[in-house]
């Protein structure tokens, strides 16, 4: 039997279970040996029956006595044995399995783990899992680490681990490739006997160093992917030429700002990419408020100067516009050069710098004979465009651009294709934003406060509306909420201008709002969550955020982020009604922690990278073997993948 047979080659699995196994991914025999346990039992240790103690698990060997099916009082039918170990008996009992007096006869040499208990008055060992033991013939379920695997409807890990005993029993195992100082490299023992260990280690650390050499395996198949996609990419012709370069100093010298160094260095980078006769494909992050628009205005200068549509993309309407907005004020344009096309605006396609939503992407007439396209706050980082762009002779340069900050092990991975710039520090001048946690009892005096706050130094503030729930953040629910909460602030500061933003809005009506929060002319903007990522409006210095405990901290930090933007103090309100020492520890974390790569982290180990990086939303499949925190692993598996293996499972 080899890895790439399919499964039904092992006995007593037809159709139905088939199917069932489908349900976990298992086709193959090596896909049932890939699914590995994700917790193991330790019965390890076996006793005699007068050692076992009430409430204790143990595994017993003994032979059986006798064997019964009984009636209870009720009428159920329970399977009553009794087992010897040579020296004292026991009593065991199991429900609803009539065949088992068939198939175990006294006689029978037994493992059986459970718990000591009470049936009626006698005490018995309840509902055990057991095995019939033959002489030299090693147990998979009693008397040892016992596995615990992924189960499904109708699978049971027990069911599992029999079916996976026979295929160790019976596969042709692949020859170990790695010499003994890779192996040694990576921590880990050979693939054959990682493929046995991994299910019935004699301890535990027997299984990490199965894991790893599998995980390995796993990983190196992921780098050959991304390599796979890299060298595809690469392959494309870049749509034009640039032929007449661009000087950050000459670029530099139009702006109303002095550059940051990671900044110069993100231009630089740019624009060398930009000269190649080979597409960019770059992804360019950095907090909120590190100044990325400006990044991608260099990269729009020079596709100007040689000639070449520029396209960028923004996640909201709202952004577009200040996109739109900012990049013609930053880049002097006029209204020829430069055109906004939204669901409600026509713009003039021929202009050379287009500004849209992401909705654009599906639009792939806009999108050819460009020469860059930039998208903003994307969080599919350059799949889902090379997928549109893939059926094109010429490509665009594609610069992404993202505020979440991604980890190294993901970017030596999954992003593996992807350069990346990072602005690793904020423009001079920003002043801290002073955050604190209100609970609702200080609710009314907080508003006060602000109201007092709004009039003395005329300044505006954000409230940010309770998330609902996570996949709807812009429902008719959240659209209700936001509106009562408008009521109830208008009724303890009745004297500020108050209005409600929300993305179910027409969107003529959206931008009106949004400019006349712009000019002054509102002073507090209360909004559903939705309009979180890349507002900029410098004279906001307050944003309140309404069932704060709802967030994640990277979102929290989001927010914070649209505030402390010009050079008034400002602060940020996380209201909360949780009294939960918890909730209120992790909240405090945000007061303290003024980066989003700190954060994150931290939301890496409070919640799990799969929730954070939202893999599966993404369509991404996660690691199984490995783990995102394997650092050393990871980078080796890249190292190898890169010098082209011999061979891997
Ligand atoms: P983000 O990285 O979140 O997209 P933006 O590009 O919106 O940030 O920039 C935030 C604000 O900072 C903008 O008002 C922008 O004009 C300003 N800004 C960008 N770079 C600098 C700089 N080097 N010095 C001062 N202000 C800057
Ligand atoms: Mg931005």
């Amino acid at each position: 039997m080899k890895l790439n047979n399919p499964v039904t080659d092992i006995p007593l699995i037809g159709d139905a279970y088939f199917r069932k196994l489908k349900r976990l991914d298992i086709k193959t025999v090596g896909d049932l040996l890939l699914h590995i346990p994700t917790r193991f039992l330790d019965l390890s240790s076996t006793s005699k029956i007068s050692e076992m103690k009430l409430n204790e698990t143990a595994t017993i060997i003994g032979q059986v006595i006798s064997i019964t099916n009984t009636y209870t009082k009720k009428g159920r039918i329970v399977q009553n044995a009794v087992l010897s170990d040579g020296r004292d008996t026991i009593n065991i009992i199991w429900f609803g399995q009539h065949y088992l007096v068939k198939s175990i006869s006294p006689g029978t040499l037994l493992s059986v783990a459970g718990k000591l208990g009470f049936w009626g008055r006698k005490k018995s060992i309840i509902s055990p899992s057991f095995e019939k033991l033959d002489p030299g013939k090693e147990t998979i379920h009693t008397g040892r680490l016992v596995p615990i695997y992924p189960e499904t409807a109708g699978l049971t890990s027990k069911w599992l681990r029999s079916r996976i005993n026979f295929a160790l029993k019976n596969i042709k195992y692949p020859n170990e490739y790695l010499g003994d100082s890779e192996l040694g490299g990576i921590k880990a023992i050979s693939l054959p006997l990682s493929i046995k260990k991994i299910h019935l280690p004699k301890n535990l650390k027997e299984w990490e160093k199965a894991r790893r050499r599998l995980g390995f395996e796993e990983l190196v198949r992921l780098q050959k992917e991304t390599i796979k996609k890299k060298k595809s990419w690469r392959k494309n012709k870049p749509f034009g030429k640039i032929k007449i370069k661009l000087k950050i100093n000459e670029f530099s010298k139009t702006l109303p700002f002095k550059l940051t160094n990671s900044q110069n260095q993100a231009i630089n980078e740019i624009l060398s990419d930009l000269s190649r006769d080979m597409p960019m494909n770059r992804l360019l992050t950095g907090d909120v408020g590190s100044g990325k628009t400006v990044v991608a205005a260099a990269g729009i200068a020079v596709c100007l100067r040689n000639n070449l549509t520029s396209v960028l993309l923004a996640p909201t309407q709202i952004l577009a516009e200040q996109h739109f907005n900012s990049l013609k004020k930053l880049l002097n344009l006029d209204k020829t050069d430069i055109s906004l096309i939204t669901s409600s605006r026509k713009g003039n396609p021929d202009s050379k710098v287009i500004i849209g939503t992401h909705s654009l992407l599906h639009k792939s007439k806009e999108l050819r004979n460009i020469g860059l396209l930039i998208i903003d706050e994307q969080h599919r980082f350059g799949v889902e465009q090379r997928n549109i762009l893939a059926q094109q002779r010429q490509v665009p340069h594609i610069l992404t651009m993202t505020a979440t900050p991604i980890p190294r092990t993901v970017a030596l991975t999954l992003y593996g294709d992807l350069t990346i710039s990072n602005l690793t520090e904020m423009p001079k001048g920003r002043k801290k934003i002073t955050t604190w946690i209100v609970p609702s009892v200080k609710r009314k005096r907080a508003y006060k406060w602000v109201e007092s706050e709004i009039k003395t130094h005329r300044t505006q503030a954000f409230v940010v509306c309770p998330l609902i729930t996570e996949s709807d953040k812009d429902s008719m629910k959240q659209v209700k909420a936001a509106t009562k909460e408008r009521e109830e602030i208008s009724k303890l500061i009745p004297s500020l201008a108050i209005e409600v933003l929300h993305g179910r809005l027409p969107s003529m009506e959206k931008t009106k709002i949004i400019n006349k929060f712009r000019k002054g002319k509102i002073n507090l903007l209360v909004s559903t969550p939705v309009v979180e990522v890349g507002i900029d409006i410098s004279n906001a210095t307050i944003m309140i955020i309404e069932g704060a405990d709802r967030f994640g901290l990277s979102q929290l930090h989001q927010l914070r982020g649209r505030v402390g933007r010009g050079d008034k103090k400002s602060y940020c309100l996380l209201f909360t009604e949780s009294q939960s020492e918890k909730i209120i520890t992790r909240l405090a974390a945000i007061k303290s922690i003024k980066t989003g790569r700190e954060l994150a982290e931290m939301d890496l180990k409070l919640r799990g990278p799969g929730e954070v990086f939202g893999f599966k939303q993404h369509g991404i499949a996660d690691l199984k073997i490995a783990k995102w925190t394997d650092i050393n692993l990871i980078k080796q598996s890249k190292k190898y993948a890169e010098k082209m293996p011999k061979q891997s499972l």
